[in-house]
């Protein structure tokens, strides 16, 4: 039935709302609104009280919002959301309600704040911890997501040769994604060649490919909202040997850490399966990230699998796992693949591909 799925969601909500002592919580933040309701537009605010959801939107959104939000109470404003909302706040009077402090500014939590006679409490992550356990579907999305990134890839994999610009590589890239049926791109392409391969966060410039370089491309897809994130990293022409050495270490300890991760486990411990193995060849100062994060309806989300984490692993939750050895001067290695914590352990979603591609 459409709408079950976003119904069941809120159900759980309302149970979260009641162990907060929290009798709505206005939800803001897109991902968490479509998330809770179906409704993918980029203006609009949702109401969840323990019994009823309202959904306030623009008149923009006066057919697709009832369309994908069955189920929940929409109501269009042609004038000002924010009176709108304060009428329906006025309609659900509550003791406290709960904002996502995460993510409202300042000035839209003075502006709630104005509108109700409740406390206004500070309720950062309820939508999101619940987000972090992934469904069936959910899952299926991610690898649709993850299928649709390899084959854009494969495309155009033949044309990562020296000359090329990276920004042009970028381009073919995103082009492929978007032909083969990719919503969006989840975050801008990234493909960073010899020296630049270093920078763990580099972003595609003009700079040429030259002869036997690295090539790291960190790219991904999205399907039915949902995000692949996934990094290879090529050889422009002939590995050396100080390449494939490394290479091969950051593909150890990716294969350790995805084949050990489990839900239960601390974002800690996931972290240190593959910085064990760095840190043991003494490259632990080049691996500076964390492993990976939470994957879903956006490309960073909880939880995080990094050293300063304590929360455990929640079951059912999408990551990525992604360690890298970059080396200023040198270049750089990451490795990266979308894994879901499934009740018998992790289940690979991208294809899990680490020997050492070399473009001749
Ligand atoms: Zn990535
Ligand atoms: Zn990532």
């Amino acid at each position: 039935m459409p709408g079950e799925q976003q119904a069941a969601r809120r159900a759980a909500l309302a149970v979260q709302l009641d162990r907060e002592g929290l009798g709505a919580l206005l939800v803001t933040h897109p991902p968490n609104v479509r998330y809770l309701s179906g409704f993918t537009g980029s203006a609009g605010f949702l109401l969840v009280t323990t019994q009823h959801a309202t959904l306030v939107t623009d008149f923009r959104y006066a057919t697709q919002a009832p369309d994908e939000a069955p189920g929940v109470d929409v109501q269009v404003e042609r004038v000002n959301l924010w009176d709108r909302l304060g009428r329906i706040m006025a309609q659900y009077p509550v003791e406290a309600l709960g904002i996502e402090s995460s993510v409202l500014t300042v000035r839209d939590a003075e502006r709630v704040t104005g509108l109700t006679r409740g406390r206004v409490v500070p309720a950062p992550e309820l939508v999101e911890r619940l987000r972090a356990s992934k469904s069936p579907e959910e899952v299926a999305a991610v690898r649709a997501a993850a299928e649709l990134a390899h084959q854009a890839l494969a495309e155009i994999l033949p044309g990562v040769r020296a000359g090329r610009r990276e920004l042009d590589i970028a381009s073919e890239l995103e082009s492929a994604l978007r032909r083969r049926g990719s919503e969006w791109h989840p975050f801008p392409t990234i493909v960073a060649s010899g020296p630049r391969a270093a920078l763990p966060h580099a972003r595609s410039s003009e700079r040429e490919v030259r002869p036997d370089e690295f090539v790291l491309i960190d790219f991904g897809a999205q399907v039915d909202g949902y995000c692949s994130d996934i990094t290879r990293t090529v050889v422009a022409g002939r590995a050396d040997e100080r390449q494939r050495a490394i290479y091969t270490l950051v593909a150890e300890a990716q294969v350790r850490a995805r084949t050990g991760v489990r839900a239960g486990m601390s974002g800690r411990e996931a972290d240190a399966l593959a910085r064990d193995v760095i840190a043991a060849r003494g490259f632990g100062d080049a691996f500076g990230h964390s492993l990976g994060h939470g994957l879903g309806l956006e490309v960073h989300e909880a939880p995080r699998l990094s050293q300063t984490t304590d929360m455990a692993l929640p079951a059912g939750a999408v990551v990525t796992v992604e360690p890298g050895v970059y080396l200023p001067g040198w270049s750089g290695v990451r490795i990266e693949d979308d894994v879901h914590l499934g009740p018998s352990g992790p289940v690979l979603l991208s294809d899990g591909r680490t020997e050492l591609l070399e473009i001749t």
